[in-house]
């Protein structure tokens, strides 16, 4: 009778331990998903970032995205003396910190040129703690935008429209009688983040097509004397989200040379204005988040690194 009874209890016990097991591994696998175990590909991300001899920074000492917004600030807001203050912003959406690293080991490319010149820094999205704010699209560029994280600005995800409290550094460069331009093929830019701002200057937001309307329309407010020209190009997100986010997957890199190819044409333009009519141009190239797999939302550092690359000593 006694051994019976334990032995019922052994079973019990086995069978609640498997279905333990099970929960959690099924749990586990939810999370997950189907893409790879992140810290494995952020490990190696690290060392790769590590052996780039191009950064002014290290992983550590990473930038919060929202300070370039006091970077673009001083630049067009604070603005002295009597050179013509100019931007040029250059977004490359879902653009890996690595592969930027890679780009600037290419001479006479865009990014090494100016990693000479100003330089190349690590930065980071997510909020000011991982996890406070989801790695897509619309938090990431309103961060920059703004200079605040979600929790200000109230874009927690793609789809939302900025708080009426916070302002864009394009509307702070407009409201102050300068000329602002912002071309995008990501519609949402339009009809859903900064909506409010659309409304009261649509000839500020220029929706394209696709990535060759978006260089030509920032080319053509380039050459049309805009204080400030925005763009966001798409090349390296379509690609991350179509073969995988990965400095080794060559069709990512091959997007990512598409994207150097535009950022360059665009900074010719610029330096054209800056020899002909003697304009002080501030010109970024910055990516918005990374990606894990096929995707980016979460915590992991290749979703959340980013980077900043300026033709100034901006940090
Ligand atoms: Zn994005």
């Amino acid at each position: 009778m006694r051994h019976r009874t334990r032995k019922t209890a052994l079973y019990a016990a086995v069978s609640i331990g498997a279905v333990v097991l099970l929960a959690v591994a099924l749990y586990g696998l939810g999370h997950v998903g189907l893409q790879p175990p992140g810290a494995r590909y952020d490990s190696r991300m690290a060392s790769d970032i590590a052996a780039q001899p191009c950064w002014q920074n290290t992983l550590e000492t990473s930038i919060p995205q929202t300070e370039l917004y006091e970077v673009m600030a001083r630049h067009m807001l604070d603005s002295q003396g009597q050179q013509a203050r100019k931007l040029l912003f250059i977004g490359l959406d879902g653009a890996l910190a690595p592969a930027a690293g890679v780009l600037a080991q290419q001479p006479g490319g865009a990014i090494s040129e100016l990693a000479a010149q100003g330089g190349l820094w690590l930065g980071y999205t997510g909020g000011a703690n991982p996890g406070d704010q989801i790695t897509r699209t619309a938090p990431s560029w309103t961060s920059m935008f703004t200079g605040y994280w979600a929790d200000r600005h109230q874009v927690y995800d793609n789809g939302d429209t900025l708080s009426p409290e916070v302002r864009t550094i394009l509307y702070q460069i407009q409201v102050r009688g300068g000329q602002a331009s912002f071309s995008f093929s990501w519609k949402p830019h339009l009809t859903a983040s900064y909506r409010h701002e659309a409304e009261e200057y649509p000839s500020v937001f220029h929706h394209c097509e696709n990535d060759v309307d978006t260089l030509s329309s920032m080319l053509r407010a380039i050459a049309g004397g805009r204080d400030a020209v925005f763009g966001i190009l798409e090349h390296a997100d379509h690609a991350g989200h179509l073969v995988g986010y990965s400095t080794r997957i060559p069709g990512y890199m091959q997007a990512m040379d598409r994207a150097q190819a535009d950022a360059g044409a665009l900074i010719e333009a610029a330096r054209e204005r800056m020899a002909l009519h003697g304009e002080d141009w501030l010109i970024i190239v910055a990516s918005d988040h990374g990606g894990l797999g096929f995707d980016h939302r979460g915590t992991s550092l290749m979703e959340s690194t980013i980077f900043f690359a300026s033709n100034k000593a901006i940090f």
